[in-house]
């Protein structure tokens, strides 16, 4: 070899370590490292609806390098995920105040209810799943994904303070939506299509192998297609779905206003494919949802964001104090039921949410957005009556501990007005309650598999999120439903990685 052709061998190995060196480090943050070379790994999987279960599912296997296609029928991501006002439970993290939290199984099994009573075992597998992975799921979302969710407060039906959501104003369910889909967005196997709605799954033999879908478009003819690959169906619930799957389970429902905006359900993907139904008559009817004095009788109503009473806020009706507002929405909602609607269509009840100023600066940015909207005003009570005013001085002798209250309320939180006068400024707002959660849906496993009438998987299909039933019995804790989204959207997603690297077995 000669000597200058020694030399060029020399420059160009040299740069090809160089370049393939920079390669690495420019592309090593957003693409795999490892190239799968299997079909089933090169076309990966599909995950159906852009809430939280299906970008929770969808961020696990981005994770492992695995495609994602997911399909939205909506024209923007984030289902009714989105709206979450809350926050996420979890226990035990370092966010909670006092000794470390052991009750967050208990308290869960004790909201189910009489649900408990049938198949037993089973819940109670999804419930300990539920629960055991939840201080993993905030620690998933805070330290994986940088959400700040180091406000905690405790709701209704919780005996501890454990529903996380931001120090700031943003919403938990917008902010940790819009975190994970930026996240997503970032990776070049990642490809959300809008505007697609999946009507069928495809079965080969016993296996499911992808999806029909129908995409349209205001300027085009709409198109259907195929995709193939292992699916994970997160279509949410059918809170919003008053005429076909609530008329069919709760016809008792049908006047009622909701929290969400009016669409069918999709269980019918997965049970024309075997799947089982479970507590499809449990309806989650929330105890405040704002009416607004400028539309009252619109049937979609703002909620009315738990954190309120969980700060501190209480219920009047008729002037008075009716139930220990921290009691689980099952129970608040009946004792709201028991009087008479004052509208009919829709079916609506008379009363007030009364927040002083400490629960206004423990939820300021909510509140402020309330009053913005006309849900929420400033007075005093005076305005309210003098009925309300004898109300509101016990309540406040109750947080004060000078007697225990009657109607068995422990915590108080934020409420600070210890000497309310005709003059003390508080905050109120009509509510009535609202369909806005559906506890029924398909029977999945702790694993997120679907399971047919045998109890066996059903192959090549997962499932997480409002779509599935189980996981909260008879009425589900508030910030639960965003942490089944995280846990079982997450488990589903960790399967189809085994499935995929597996190639299918
Ligand atoms: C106002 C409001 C406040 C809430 N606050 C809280 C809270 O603070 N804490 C809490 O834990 N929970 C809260 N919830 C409940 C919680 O937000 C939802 O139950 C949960 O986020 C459901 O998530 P999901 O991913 O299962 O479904 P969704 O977020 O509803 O997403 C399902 C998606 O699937 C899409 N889809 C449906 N069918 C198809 C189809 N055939 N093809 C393609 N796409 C389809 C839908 O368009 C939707 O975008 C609240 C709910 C509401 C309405």
């Amino acid at each position: 070899m000669s000597r200058t052709r020694a030399l060029t061998l020399i420059v160009l190995s040299l740069l090809g370590i160089f370049a393939a060196y920079h390669y690495n480090r420019s592309t090593m943050a957003t693409t795999p490292k490892l190239i799968p070379t299997s079909a089933l790994a090169k076309n990966g999987a599909i995950v159906v609806g852009s809430g939280l279960a299906g970008l929770s599912a969808a961020s696990q296997l981005i994770a492992a390098n695995i495609p994602v296609r997911l399909l939205e029928r909506n024209a923007k991501p984030g289902g009714n995920s989105i709206k979450a006002s809350s926050g996420i439970n979890g226990a035990p993290t370092p966010f909670q105040p006092g000794p470390p939290d052991t009750e967050f199984y208990a308290d869960t099994v004790k909201s189910t209810g009489h649900a408990m009573s049938t198949a037993r075992e089973h819940r109670e597998k999804l419930i300990g799943t539920l629960t055991n992975s939840s201080a993993s799921a905030v620690t998933w979302l805070t330290t994986t994904h940088g959400i700040d969710l180091s406000k905690v407060a405790q709701l209704g039906g919780h005996s501890r303070a454990r529903t996380h959501r931001g120090a700031g104003g943003t919403p938990p369910g917008f902010a940790i939506v819009s975190t994970l889909l930026k996240s997503l967005k970032a990776s070049p196997l990642f490809e959300l299509k809008t505007s697609c709605t999946v009507n069928r799954l495809l079965l080969s033999g016993a296996s499911i192998t992808g999806v029909e879908y129908t995409c349209s478009s205001p300027e085009a003819e709409s198109t259907t297609s195929e995709l193939h690959g292992p699916v994970i169906v997160t279509t949410g619930g059918f809170a919003g779905d008053d005429t076909g799957l609530l008329a069919t389970h709760r016809p008792d429902l049908a006047n009622f206003p909701s929290t969400n905006d009016p669409a069918p359900g999709s269980t019918h993907l997965l049970t024309s494919v075997g799947a089982q139904l479970l507590d499809m008559s449990s309806v989650q009817v929330h105890p405040t949802g704002f009416v607004d004095p400028a539309t009252p009788l619109s049937p979609l109503k703002f909620l009315a964001a738990e954190v309120l009473r969980g700060e501190g806020g209480i219920l009047l009706h008729d002037g008075e104090r009716f139930f220990n507002e921290l009691d689980t929405r099952e129970k608040v909602t009946a004792a709201i039921l028991k009087n008479d609607p004052v509208e009919e269509k829709p079916k609506q009840w008379d009363v007030l949410l009364v927040l002083d100023e400490g629960v206004y600066e423990a939820a300021k940015s909510h509140i402020d957005f309330y009053i913005f909207k006309g849900l929420v005003r400033k007075t005093t009570i005076g305005d309210l009556g003098d009925k309300a005013l004898a109300t509101i001085s016990e309540y406040a002798d109750v947080v004060a501990g000078k007697h225990e209250d009657k109607l068995g309320r422990t915590a108080f939180a934020d409420w600070e007005l210890l000497e309310p006068k005709a003059d003390s400024i508080v905050y109120v707002g009509r509510v009535t309650p609202v369909v806005h959660f559906t506890m029924g849906g398909v029977v999945i496993s702790e694993k997120a598999e679907v399971l047919d009438a045998q109890g066996v998987p059903i192959e090549g299909v997962w499932a997480a999120g409002e779509v599935t039933g189980g996981v909260h019995g008879g009425n589900r804790l508030g910030g639960s439903s965003l942490l089944e989204c995280v846990v079982f959207g997450r488990n589903a997603g960790e399967r189809v990685v085994e499935y995929i690297k597996n190639e299918g077995k």
